[in-house]
């Protein structure tokens, strides 16, 4: 694949043209700078650069819902390890290593993120006037208040789960009624404040062409919405259900819809900057609010904790494993063959929750230790 292809150059502008009103870029001017070094990397010198991390701040939840990918971290991290979630102090220093190496997109989740009680603290530290921050939340809490709270600190971006348009079956997922009429009302009032607003919504193989899945899609493009499909992994509340994963013919589905959809119904691995494929490592990493850092949310196996060392070192020690070096066509958790056979077999049954990568993957060093602790 060459370093720029077509559509991923498409994908780009169409993302590209919604942020660039002359207005929004005078409030963030220096955000232009550094996306646009970002892609100066992936066009010019043809090399790839992290800039993107979803970091999440906290287990705690105000849902229980039937599909939770993060649900085993809190047991592991807790009563294997005796490990604490990272306190504003130590998420605040991440941050900056975050900064350091050019990450300009800070996607902030839990647990349900608006439950944080250091939550402008830590969005401030991000220095919102050359970043870009997302917000996920499953919507219960947003509210007027929060929607002029976060647009004060410099929120860009508010990203919604929403796995149905059939109310029943949003509820019925989430464990707790009333949910999906709360986020309907959630998203108008994000609307009304002018977030960009993307929909999160989780697919397996039954459920992508389902009447409640294909309301969404419409739902979305009626509104210039950004719908992001994620596909379900056998992993969290759905270990062991390979039956949910997606097939061949899903995948040309979801690729179709892409490009029919001018890329505002997408997966992750539709091209952000210039590339398509699977962005784990090389441009995007996941970390859990226990500082361990994964490939991405649904590949869990850690890769270092923060707490011990730097993450640069993480990073670049994680990208000498050919899978993350490597730009895979298809997800690797959820539909490469080989990974799957290599990895996923072993995640897709274990309570462990992240593995330790250091007993999993082919890593031919270690890690070099932290000189100094996160906080000092
Ligand atoms: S492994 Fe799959 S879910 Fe993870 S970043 Fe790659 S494409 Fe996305």
């Amino acid at each position: 694949m060459s370093i720029i292809d077509k559509e991923g150059l498409l994908s780009f502008l169409v993302r590209a043209f919604r942020l660039s009103s002359f207005f929004y870029f005078l409030k963030k001017p220096l955000l232009l700078l550094r996306i646009a070094k970002v892609a100066f990397y992936y066009a010019v010198l043809k090399k790839n650069i992290l800039w993107k991390a979803d970091l999440s701040l906290l287990g705690d939840c105000n849902l229980n819902c039937q599909h939770c990918f993060a649900h085993n971290f809190k047991t592991t991290a807790q009563k294997k390890y005796n490990k604490k979630e990272l306190s504003t102090v130590e998420i605040i220093s991440v941050i900056k290593e975050c900064s350091s190496m050019g990450i300009f997109n800070f996607d902030f989740q839990g647990g349900e993120v608006l439950l944080h009680s250091d939550l402008e603290t830590i969005i401030k530290a991000t220095k919102p006037s050359r970043s870009y921050i997302n917000i996920v939340t499953n919507g219960i809490l947003f509210n007027e208040d929060w929607a002029v709270k976060l647009k004060r600190w410099g929120v860009d971006e508010i990203s919604f789960s929403l796995d149905s348009y059939i109310p029943e079956e949003h509820d019925n997922l989430r464990n707790k009624p009333e949910v999906f009429s709360k986020l309907m009302k959630a998203i108008k009032i994000a609307q009304k404040y002018k977030f960009q607003i993307l929909i999160f919504t989780t697919v397996t193989h039954k459920t992508l062409r389902s009447e409640g899945v294909r309301c969404l899609h419409n739902f979305t493009l009626k509104n210039n919405f950004i719908q992001q499909l994620f596909i379900g992994i056998p992993i969290g509340k759905w270990l062991g259900r390979t039956d949910i994963l997606i097939n061949d013919d899903d995948h040309k589905y979801m690729e179709k819809l892409a490009k029919n959809t001018k890329y505002n119904i997408r997966r992750d691995m539709t091209p952000h900057f210039f590339r398509s494929g699977c962005p784990a490592v090389k441009e995007s990493f996941y970390m859990t609010p226990y500082g361990d850092i994964l490939p991405c949310p649904f590949i869990h196996i850690s890769l270092g904790n923060i707490r011990d060392h730097y993450l640069k070192d993480i990073i670049e020690r994680a990208l000498t494993i050919e899978e993350f070096k490597n730009y895979c066509p298809v997800c690797l958790i959820g539909e490469d063959k080989g990974f799957i056979n290599k990895y996923g077999k072993k995640l897709f049954q274990c309570e462990e929750s992240p593995i330790n990568g250091d007993e999993i993957l082919d890593f031919k060093t270690n890690l070099p230790h932290r000189l100094t602790p996160l906080v000092n």
